[in-house]
């Protein structure tokens, strides 16, 4: 399958044991088709095989091989753009609404491992950490925007106190949220399908969804084989290409990187992360970093817009972890990978119907862990007939990239460029 190569990532390389999932042939029945076996889609699948639909999910490759699969594994709350930009662009019905889901997904997330017992190395702890007074500024303003809206989870940091969970000198500050934390993402993305399937749920890997049929019942099919379904939930994301010109229209695929050491002396893991705790820094291109379950430095950065592959993945990230961690000069790299996330020009998801029966939701922006998980219920929640959280969301209004599909990729390299230059500067 040149189409979907496996990945070579750490998590990859430390999966737990997952059963093989054929691909569909021949035509089969079902309540609800979702499109995509990422955290959206398996998130919605889930709550609605415990709510008693019969669900199949197709997966073009499989469970967790897109973003959800390879990602930092870092639970962060809120949305990519905050509650404060939010309230500027809808109702206070909504965004009492949304307020109450942006803090849902890190317990929707506990949830599941708890319940399902999903062993994925599930820590306590989020931080951000800021490189300049204005960005520790911003995180104070955060702090106060997240009680208003009743969430008392976030713990400002200053320079001391960030350095005694962070052990490097970069920062002057920062926050962590009690209420974050991290996880070995494809564990959880495997251990969510096998909650799927213990209700039920029929999941088909390596059949990827070539052609939607619309009507009171839709017909989504494979090259093999087809679903025929009262409703379609398209969970794609970065990977759904142009099966519906509509998604690709307001998005845009964008890559992110990630390098992982190998494990490291206790020691050293110790003075790097002594709480064990994530860290992403507050630069619009940030850094993300934390420790595996094995001890590695598990180290992210890095936006390729447009989401073409980059060349050399280690030697593109090695350098900021040095900044960060200079002493890991020696420590060899054991992995380097890439993933696409979905970029809107807002940096809000979308959730959305193509018509009343196929609904999607994309794009999360770089921070869709928690989001992804809370999009699921929502969209399970419209099925059953209670659409006002899925109303809240699709009620945020998107808007296409400037430049068009030729220029918007140099267009938004070149904003990112203005905001990582002002971040330099630290103004
Ligand atoms: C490198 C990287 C690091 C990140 N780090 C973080 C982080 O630390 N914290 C955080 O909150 N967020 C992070 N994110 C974002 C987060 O991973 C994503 O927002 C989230 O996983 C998206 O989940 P999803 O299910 O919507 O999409 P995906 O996980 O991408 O799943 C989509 C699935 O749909 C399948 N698919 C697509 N088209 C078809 C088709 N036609 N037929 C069948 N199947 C199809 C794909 O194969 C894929 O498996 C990161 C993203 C990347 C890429």
């Amino acid at each position: 399958m040149t189409q979907f190569p496996p990945v070579p990532s750490y998590y990859a390389a430390s999966a737990n044991r997952t059963p093989a999932r054929p691909a569909l042939q021949g035509t089969c029945r079902a309540d609800v088709c979702v499109v995509g076996a990422g955290y959206t889609g398996l998130s919605t699948a889930l709550f609605l095989a415990e709510a008693g639909f019969r669900v199949v999910v197709l997966e073009a490759a499989t469970v967790g091989w897109g973003a959800s699969g390879r990602n930092g594994g870092q639970i962060v709350n809120s949305f990519s753009r905050d509650l404060d930009s939010i309230e500027r662009q809808t109702t206070p019905d909504h965004l009492r609404l949304l307020a109450d889901m942006a803090f849902e997904g890190s317990q929707i997330i506990r949830q599941r491992v708890r319940d399902y017992r999903i062993r994925c190395d599930l820590k306590e702890g989020g931080i951000f950490a800021a490189l300049n007074p204005r960005q520790l500024k911003h995180l104070e303003s955060q702090q106060a925007l997240w009680q208003r809206f009743g969430y008392d989870q976030l713990e400002f940091l200053d320079r001391d106190a960030i350095r005694a969970r962070v052990g490097t000198s970069r920062y002057v500050g920062g926050a962590i949220d009690h209420s974050g934390g991290h996880i070995h993402p494809l564990n959880l993305a495997l251990g969510e399908a096998a909650a799927l399937e213990s209700r039920g749920g029929v999941i088909y890997q390596y059949s990827e969804v070539k052609e939607i049929v619309p009507g009171p019942t839709v017909t989504v099919k494979t090259a093999d084989g087809e679903v025929r379904a009262e409703f379609v939930v398209l969970a794609g994301n970065a990977y759904l290409g142009r099966l519906v010109p509509e998604l690709g229209a307001k998005s845009m695929p964008c890559g992110s990187q990630i390098i992982a050491t190998e494990p490291l002396d206790e020691a050293i893991a110790n003075r790097l992360l002594p709480q064990d705790n994530c860290v992403e820094d507050c630069n619009y291109l940030l850094d993300y970093f934390r420790l595996s379950g094995d001890r590695r430095l598990i180290y992210g950065g890095g936006v390729v817009y447009g989401a073409r592959d980059p060349a050399n993945i280690e030697r593109l990230i090695r350098p900021n972890m040095l900044k960060t961690f200079p002493e890991l000069a020696g420590v060899k790299i054991d992995y380097a990978w890439t993933g696409n996330f979905l970029l809107t020009l807002s940096r809000l998801p979308q959730m959305g119907r193509l018509q009343d029966n196929v609904f999607y939701s994309q794009g999360c922006s770089g921070h869709g862990v928690t989001f992804t998980h809370v999009a699921g219920k929502a969209l399970a929640m419209a099925i059953q007939g209670q659409a006002e959280r899925f109303d809240a969301f699709a009620s945020l209004p998107h808007y296409p990239f400037p430049g068009g599909r030729q220029f918007r990729v140099p267009l938004t390299a070149l904003g990112a460029w203005y905001y990582a230059l002002r971040d330099r500067l630290g103004v």
